[in-house]
């Protein structure tokens, strides 16, 4: 495998597609996950061949907590790979699987074409704050899957970052030593949990650089999710142990009213221009691509982009 080698002249790392993208205008990503049943597999369908034509640099599919997706995250991914220009990064969590599954997997997504994997530890089941349990034959952290994804071919590895720290890092400085100790393994670039102050994006890429100046080189890919219901994004945010800033939080607490349900339009709205507000500063202070969780929905990340003047709203 090399690492710009192309299919239909595109070529087939995240990084070489940012890259190129680049010189013309900021690229997008946009994130899946795994259907669980026929309607939620026609929406992210319907989402996919939404995006297809707008060129997204890539396309990521998550895997379930716990490993909970893994036939659903490869039979999609294989799909997206098989079936669209799109290319699509699975996301490849080490929670619950011996070494020996995690090879298999691997196997698995490179037998289907998958050579962009995002690596991560994982969450247990319920969420980050639940407790870690190693599985006894696995593997404790995520540079090690790192280190074992690259010893098994020539993949192209992503991995997590934390703008706000990571919610079990014992404090910043270790956060940032084990993302540049991830990029050393030999991730090319990361993406960050999704969060709501481009400050702590600015910060973090700051700290990266600090710490180490040839790691901090690589792209931290910006991770946004336009918000369209107060309810999703705050179990979106407990599960993800991120922060709602309390300015954000008022905003969308007014706009969502005191009614029995949320003001749904009005929450809309002002999550849609709390994105663009974001991104729009997060190009101009040089973020390398703009990563949109989707939740299999294509029209609220197209009408950030449609707002950005980067592609025509749904
Ligand atoms: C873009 C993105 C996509 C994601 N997709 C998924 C997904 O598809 N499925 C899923 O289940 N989860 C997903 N997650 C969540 C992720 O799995 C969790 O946030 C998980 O808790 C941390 O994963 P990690 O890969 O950063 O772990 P690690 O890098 O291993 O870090 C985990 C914790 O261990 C600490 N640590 C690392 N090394 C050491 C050490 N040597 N000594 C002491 N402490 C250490 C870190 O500071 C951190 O607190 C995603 C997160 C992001 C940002």
């Amino acid at each position: 495998m090399s690492s710009t080698a192309s299919a239909g002249g595109q070529p087939t790392s995240v990084v070489d597609r940012i890259r190129l993208a680049e010189r013309d205008r900021v690229p997008f990503s946009v994130e899946f996950y795994p259907p669980r049943d026929e309607a939620a597999e026609a929406r992210l369908w319907r989402a996919a061949r939404f995006f297809e034509p707008l060129s997204p640099a890539f396309v990521s599919v998550t895997y379930g907590a716990g490993g909970s997706t893994r036939d659903r995250t490869i039979r999609v991914v294989g799909q997206l790979a098989g079936e669209t220009t799109l290319l699509p990064v699975a996301h490849l969590t080490a929670v619950g699987h011996s070494v020996a599954e995690l090879r298999a997997l691997v196997g698995a997504f490179a037998d289907r074409g998958i050579t962009n994997l995002l690596v991560l530890r994982g969450d247990p089941q319920g969420g980050v704050h639940n407790e870690w349990v190693k599985h006894p034959d696995g593997l404790e952290y995520a540079v090690e899957l790192v280190e074992l994804v690259r010893s098994l071919g020539d993949f192209r590895v992503g991995v997590a970052s934390f703008p706000e720290g990571h919610p079990r890092a014992i404090d910043l400085e270790h956060d940032t030593a084990n993302l540049v100790a991830k990029l050393r393994a030999g991730a090319q670039y990361s993406i960050t949990q999704m969060f709501f102050d481009v400050e702590d994006y600015l910060r973090l890429r700051d700290r990266v650089v600090a710490a180490d100046p040839e790691q901090g080189a690589k792209p931290i890919i910006p991770g946004l999710m336009p918000i369209t219901s107060l309810s999703t994004v705050r179990r979106q945010v407990e599960l993800s142990g991120s922060q709602i800033p309390a300015g954000v939080l008022d905003r969308l607490t007014t706009a969502a009213g005191d009614g029995a349900v949320e003001n749904r339009d009005e929450v809309r709205k002002v999550g849609i221009e709390l994105a663009t507000v974001m991104s729009q500063r997060l190009i101009d202070e040089g973020a390398p691509c703009l990563h949109f969780c989707t939740l299999n929905f294509a029209r609220a990340t197209s009408e950030v982009l449609a707002n950005l003047g980067m592609a025509v709203s749904v």
